[in-house]
């Protein structure tokens, strides 16, 4: 145990261990990555592993190449594995209304310089065979787009960071973090307390929570999200673009000669960590394999193998959501010293290469190196009702093609 360091990162999923790895990266800091679980062990080595370009506003396009980027040299930066395919991918619409949402994202992308473009339901079934064009009113293809293996993630970035001289911390958690007079100066464990003038809340679905025990509020909801890996299938593999089916908010891309696949559903189980308890953690998370079936019912004429497909895996884990759909990064008013790197929107480990080096160049500088305002916590100052945040965090989950 230390006892004091420059920065304290709370949380080594992607979003900490890539704040931590790209500070360490620095060199200037002395940095200390803590997690109350196993590194790298909850939320993010359960994700799918896929980056979106199409988004909704220009400063995410803008994060989301930075991201892809670092992604592409991860293994040169952080000296970790990282086994990423550039595979494109497929949005499609089978709605009139959806058919206005891509040719929207499709005008920004092309504005913003990426590989997008309409193309025909028969050569969107051409470039990948298990999509067929039953149903199918439109597609947006949209070449930039990869996936990467999401347990190489938080963790290669944490190694890095400690071959960089970051000391980390496993099995440690932050009770609190202590502010006097306005600004941080110390980090309160159960195995000690860190001195350190800058700390950053990366603590995933318990962002909340270490934030509240300094009267800090994020208003972020814990939401259930779950997929399936299915066994090796007939002609799957590892080029074949992802597909997204926007009305269904279901997403497919190859995995290991399979299959992975998930669902944004109807009904997202929204949690309070609290009420989990301190031992809680994401391997505990029930998960319901209905959810699922269902929506492979729901896309069977457009994706047939989904139903028929072999399960190998089934795993989920606790992502936060906004009632903007939109991150929460930046500096906590009222507290010097302490930032947040929060409110993922189940798409914080894609974005993570990005907000970390963002987030480290902002605390090394004192500075953002371009302009984040419109993540900042700041936004919700008029905080909502914890029922209509609620309320809202489930909309945009339910809604996560055409609103994120
Ligand atoms: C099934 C699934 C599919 C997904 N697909 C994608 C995808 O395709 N693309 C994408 O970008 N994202 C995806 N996501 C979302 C992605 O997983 C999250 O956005 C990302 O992992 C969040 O990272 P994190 O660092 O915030 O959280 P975590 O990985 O959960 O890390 C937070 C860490 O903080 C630690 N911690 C908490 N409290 C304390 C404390 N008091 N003291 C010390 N440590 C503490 C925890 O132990 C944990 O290790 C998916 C998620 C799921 C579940």
């Amino acid at each position: 145990m230390i006892d004091q360091a420059d920065v304290v990162v709370i949380g080594s999923g992607g979003l900490g261990a890539a704040t931590a790895f790209y500070l360490a990266r620095d060199g200037s800091r002395h940095v200390a990555l803590v997690d109350k679980h196993e590194l790298a062990s909850q939320t993010s080595p359960r994700a799918a592993g896929l980056v979106s370009h199409a988004r909704s506003t220009d400063l995410m396009v803008e994060l989301v190449r930075h991201a892809a980027r670092n992604i592409e040299r991860f293994a040169d930066d952080t000296g970790q594995p990282l086994e990423w395919t550039r595979s494109g991918s497929l949005k499609v619409a089978r709605r009139l209304e959806d058919v206005a949402v891509l040719e929207s994202e499709i005008a920004r992308a092309e504005r913003l310089g990426l590989d997008a473009e309409a193309i025909s339901p028969a050569d969107a079934h051409r470039r990948n065979p298990f999509l067929h064009e039953e149903g199918v009113l439109a597609v947006a293809r949209v070449g930039d787009d990869l996936y990467f293996d999401p347990s190489q993630v938080a963790i290669g970035f944490a190694r890095g960071a400690e071959a960089r001289g970051a000391t980390l911390l496993p099995r440690t958690n932050v009770t609190r973090v202590r502010i006097e007079d306005g600004r941080v100066v110390a980090v309160e464990t159960d195995a000690g307390t860190i001195r350190a003038r800058v700390v950053v809340d990366a603590a995933g679905a318990w962002t909340r929570q270490v934030a509240e025990a300094s009267g800090i509020r994020v208003p972020i909801v814990p939401t259930r999200h779950q997929l399936f890996v299915t066994e090796p299938l007939d002609g799957v593999h590892d080029d074949l673009p992802i597909v997204r089916i926007v009305d269904a908010a279901v997403y497919v891309r190859p995995c290991s000669g399979g299959f992975l696949w998930g669902v944004f559903e109807e009904e997202p189980r929204q949690f309070e960590m609290d009420a989990l308890g301190p031992r809680f953690e994401i391997a505990d998370l029930e998960l319901d394999a209905d959810v699922l079936r269902r929506a492979a019912d729901d896309v069977r004429s457009q994706l047939p193998a989904l139903r028929d497909a072999k399960v190998r895996e089934h795993r989920g884990g606790l992502p936060t959501m906004t009632a903007d759909a939109q991150h929460i990064v930046g500096p906590a008013p009222g507290a010097d010293g302490f930032f947040i790197a929060g409110g993922c929107n189940v798409a914080g480990l894609s974005i993570s290469p990005a907000i970390g080096d963002v987030l480290a160049n902002w605390i090394v500088q004192g500075e953002p190196p371009l302009d984040l305002t419109p993540l900042s916590v700041e936004r919700f100052r008029a905080a909502p009702s914890e029922e209509r945040l609620r309320r809202e965090a489930a909309w945009q989950y339910r809604h996560f093609y055409t609103s994120a």
